[in-house]
């Protein structure tokens, strides 16, 4: 089996693990994690064999670790966002102290 390594690309990902994302999309519920969700289709494909247990573990794996990078991005943001405000917030209150000084 070839070498699997993490990758923060989607597209990557999606083509590593065609078979399970294909059949992820006849889930019940359209952000089902595969472990206890019924109606979860890529549970009834590994329990039939359809899909391979270890592709579909490595792939868990490599979903958490997407989401736990996308996560932290997504609260960089709104941290940078956090602070822009905050010095919008301060320039406004020196070009105010300014306009009062005239
Ligand atoms: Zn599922």
């Amino acid at each position: 089996m070839r070498e699997i390594g993490v990758t923060t690309d989607k597209t990557g990902i999606e083509n590593t693990f065609r078979e399970i994302t294909e059949t992820a999309q006849n889930c019940k519920f359209h952000n089902c994690t595969h472990s206890n969700e019924i109606g979860c289709a890529v549970k009834i494909a590994l329990e039939k064999g359809e899909i391979d247990v270890g592709t579909f573990q490595n792939y868990q794996k490599l979903e958490q670790e997407r989401m736990r990078l996308e996560i932290s991005y997504e609260q960089k943001r709104k941290n940078d966002k956090k602070f822009g405000k905050m010095c919008k917030q301060i320039m406004s209150a020196k070009q105010k102290t300014k306009y009062l000084d005239d």
